[in-house]
């Protein structure tokens, strides 16, 4: 017998608050009862009631091959016969180390010297912040608003979908003293970053960005932008922390770094860098994954610089560990995810994004919905109420958020489930088929139509 989603819902309420373990979950913005789920399968979702959705969520980024991908699954199954933690180091380990230190190249330069392995975003960022504050002994980190790096006390200002969902400026619980140390820039502009640290660049131990911010909706980076950054922190003595959370492994295989430094944007990037440093081609100091590089497990990490990454205890004073860190079925959900993902793979993504974003457009268009399209590699968003592009959190902010809600219940209805935010991403996956897509286009007129009527 099935449970409806209603009767899980009121029941996850009474022990788990507000019935989900991450707020988004929630439906809070787009109303009406979240989807209980039981199973995945290549681009669909199946609900507590039976009901199957093509999924444009795809776990918020992990699944680029689909859900449940067999090989993927053989491996768990074969390391979980093996043991399911040892809470000791393991040879795999060191090969999704190299493996990413391969994989991430750009005109011969290798970023990720050395690989820390934790098992959230959350902890790879708050990591990478305490890393740049120990190597630089200095406490004042610059991130930007709309910008989302998990939800470790440093990073909670104005950070982006979840906060946004909600209509929360920031945390509660966050002490003054620590949310003193963050300086919240806008983004895509240059000139706040260089009057900050005219003023206290003797303060600043780092800049941490999104690669290509995506919590925000998508909001790409100006061409350059993240290279002019490294040249300012640098210039000050400050690190440069790029979060590829979320773009790491999915825009790319070797990310939106990849596409900026030898990919495709590396052609775009003007001649004369606007800060007068070289551009194309700039290292951050550390870079943070997470979602794909676990394939679905609990798997996260830092990277960046051995001189920098070696200050990490047990050889430097700056204490990081973990019960978990390094489990040995994450490890191989995410070792065997990245093997999977070849050139093949990543051409799909761009083709799927690229079909279903457009066929969002023009159903949108047809209904006279004024929107923006924005994209980054195959991550993309949609902004309602005007067809200029939005460059920063302001601008996102000051669409018509109100339209989403209603697109987002039309497209559910049609056996389509999006992320239940505006302020997210969509995330496509590799095993997005014809069928899939053709539901997705089936479901796009009438949402569009709720979406112009409300
Ligand atoms: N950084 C970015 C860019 C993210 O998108 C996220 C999660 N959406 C995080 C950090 C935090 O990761 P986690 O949810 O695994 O803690």
């Amino acid at each position: 017998m099935t449970t409806s989603n209603a009767e899980q819902f009121e029941r996850a309420q009474r022990s788990i608050p507000g019935g989900v373990n991450s707020p988004v979950r929630a439906f809070r913005s787009v109303g009406g009862t979240p989807r209980f789920l039981v199973s995945a399968r290549g681009p669909y979702v199946t609900d507590s009631e039976g009901v199957e959705y093509v999924d444009l969520v795809s776990s918020w980024g992990p699944a680029i091959l689909g859900h449940a991908h067999p090989e993927v699954v053989a491996a768990v199954q074969d390391a979980a016969t093996r043991g399911l933690s040892f809470g000791a180091t393991t040879p795999a380990e060191t090969d999704l180390a190299e493996l990413v230190r391969e994989r991430i190249v750009a005109g011969g330069v290798h970023p990720i010297e050395k690989l820390r392995l934790v098992s959230t975003g959350t902890e790879a960022t708050m990591t990478a912040i305490r890393l740049a504050r120990g190597v630089t002994g200095r406490d004042v980190l610059i991130k930007f608003a709309g910008h989302y790096h998990g939800h470790s006390d440093s990073l909670l200002a104005e950070a982006g979908s979840g906060l946004a969902t909600l209509a929360l400026p920031a945390s509660a619980g966050v002490p003054a003293a620590t949310a003193a140390l963050t300086i919240v820039l806008p983004y895509n502009e240059l000139d706040a970053v260089r009057r900050v640290f005219a003023d206290r660049g003797d303060e600043i131990a780092a800049i941490i960005v999104e690669a290509a911010p995506a919590n925000m909706g998508v909001v790409p980076p100006r061409p350059g932008y993240n290279a002019a950054l490294a040249d300012i922190a640098h210039a000050h003595g400050a690190l440069l922390i790029v979060d590829e959370v979320l773009t790491g492994f999915r825009v790319g295989p070797a990310g939106w770094w990849g596409l900026e430094n030898a990919g495709p944007l590396a052609a775009e990037l003007p001649e004369e860098a606007p800060h007068g440093g070289t551009v194309p081609g700039y290292v951050p100091d550390l870079v943070t994954f997470g979602k794909v590089i676990g394939g679905g497990m609990p798997l996260a990490a830092l990277g960046g610089r051995a001189d920098v990454m070696d200050h990490l205890a047990p050889l430097g004073l700056v204490y990081q560990a973990g019960t978990l860190s390094g489990n040995p079925i994450a490890v191989a959900a995410g070792i065997t995810t990245l093997r999977l993902a070849d050139a093949d793979v990543y051409a799909a993504l761009d083709a799927t994004a690229l079909t279903v974003s457009t066929a969002v457009s023009s159903a949108l268009e047809a209904a006279g919905v004024a929107h923006s399209v924005q994209r980054a590699g195959n991550l993309f968003s949609f902004t309602f109420g005007s067809s200029r592009a939005p460059q920063n959190y302001a601008d996102v902010q000051a669409q018509q958020a109100y339209r989403y809600a209603p697109f987002f219940h039309a497209m559910l209805d049609g056996g389509v489930s999006l992320p239940p935010s505006v302020y997210e991403a969509w995330f496509v996956s590799a095993a997005h088929d014809e069928a899939a897509i053709e539901r997705i286009v089936a479901a796009l007129p009438g949402a569009a139509a709720a979406a112009a009527s409300a």
